[in-house]
């Protein structure tokens, strides 16, 4: 069999270790998953209870178009139905539209370090991948912008920037957009969008859509709304795009019991309020054992705090894992002396913030 060329050399994604297994691993019985940037508190009660009343619907197909997921998310955005792509959650809308624009002779400029499927996606496809180093932990988007050529297709933009937390702000998008050729399909990935839409200068993009019809932006259940589990993810775009690339969509990628959760869930935003002020408080903590410590770090705008440690992160994260906390080393990430770690509740901050510092205190003596 001939497997593509570009396969050999790909690694599956290396999600962060399930609960389950560490607990086997290590004899522990409490562990504590810090490392997916899931919602530490769950989900919607409406998500659930929505759910609970759908439970006898489970033979039926999926309504393949999320006709009212779709038609409650427009209105909740201020656009059309058909400005919507829904996904397998927003990885499976990065894959949909490389499959649509990507292929061997074309290519695609990213930042270096940011979200891993971009650049998986495009290999898959037999792209050429331009990458462009972070400054600081931000895009470079006049070194982005060199990179575009007549055979450029994509360029990505992570905002707020996974695994960094940092945003590109209105200003230097406005000035990026007007800059960018009109061949060149911008994606806005707003993974991280509900814990950064209050920043005074976090750019409203869905209000850019008219002027750029080559923007889309992507955004997900998975995080803020604490729906990983159900994978749903969507983009927000022009019409006609949307409609063009829609052939490349799985008949039903968004799966029965997402849809339901995901319109509940919506309802909910009282939910997500909350919970986006509590991590920006379970931020501060971090921050301040950071100052403590002499750390250096990213002021995030995601759920989730990179830090420098000036030592293996491979090494702090499993410190932490015999202990029960389970978070992401930098290492796979691209910052090899950093860890990852997703805000938890209060206590867990306070308890993995407790093992840190004796950490840190042993390695002085
Ligand atoms: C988590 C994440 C995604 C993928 O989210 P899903 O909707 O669960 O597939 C996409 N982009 C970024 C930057 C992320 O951090």
């Amino acid at each position: 069999m001939n497997i593509k060329e570009q396969l050999l050399n790909l690694k599956p994604y290396q999600p962060g270790k399930p609960i389950e297994e560490v607990k086997r691993e290590y004899g522990l019985d409490k562990i504590v998953k810090l490392a997916s940037n899931e919602n530490p508190y769950g989900c919607s009660e409406k998500a659930k209870e929505a759910v609970k009343n759908n439970i006898d619907s489970f033979a039926i197909y999926p309504d393949g178009y999320a006709t009212e997921l779709r038609e409650k998310l427009a209105k909740h955005l201020g656009v059309d139905g058909t400005q919507l792509l829904f996904g397998n959650g927003s990885d499976d809308v990065i894959h949909i539209i490389t499959t649509a624009l990507l292929a061997p002779g074309k290519n695609t400029v990213m930042a270096n370090p940011t979200f891993s499927q971009y650049k998986h996606n495009a290999v898959i496809e037999g792209a050429e991948v331009r990458e462009v180093e972070l400054i600081e932990g931000n895009h470079d988007l006049d070194g982005m912008l060199q990179q575009i050529d007549e055979n450029t297709e994509i360029i990505w933009v992570c905002s707020p920037n996974n695994p960094t937390g940092v945003y590109v702000n209105s200003d230097k998008l406005h000035r990026f957009l007007k800059q960018v050729p009109e061949h060149v399909l911008i994606i806005m990935d707003e993974a991280y969008y509900e814990f950064a839409a209050k920043e005074q200068d976090y750019p409203n993009t869905v209000s850019l859509l008219n002027d750029y019809p080559n923007l889309l932006i992507l955004r997900t259940f998975s995080k803020a709304y604490g729906l990983g589990g159900l994978r749903v993810g969507y983009a927000i775009g022009n019409s006609d795009f949307i409609n063009k690339i829609e052939p490349v969509r799985q008949p039903f990628n968004s799966n029965r019991v997402g849809q339901i959760a995901a319109s509940a869930a919506l309802d909910d935003q009282d939910f997500i309020k909350a919970y986006v002020e509590k991590n920006k408080q379970g931020l501060q903590q971090f921050y301040k054992f950071c100052e403590e410590h002499k750390l250096s770090y990213y002021p995030s705008f995601g759920n989730f705090i990179l830090i420098n440690f000036e030592q293996s992160g491979d090494e702090v994260f499993h410190y932490l894992l015999e202990r029960g906390f389970i978070v992401r080393s930098g290492n796979p990430l691209g910052f090899p002396n950093s860890v990852r770690i997703t805000v938890g509740t209060e206590e867990q901050n306070r308890e993995l913030i407790a093992l840190l510092t004796e950490m840190l205190e042993n390695q002085k003596n």
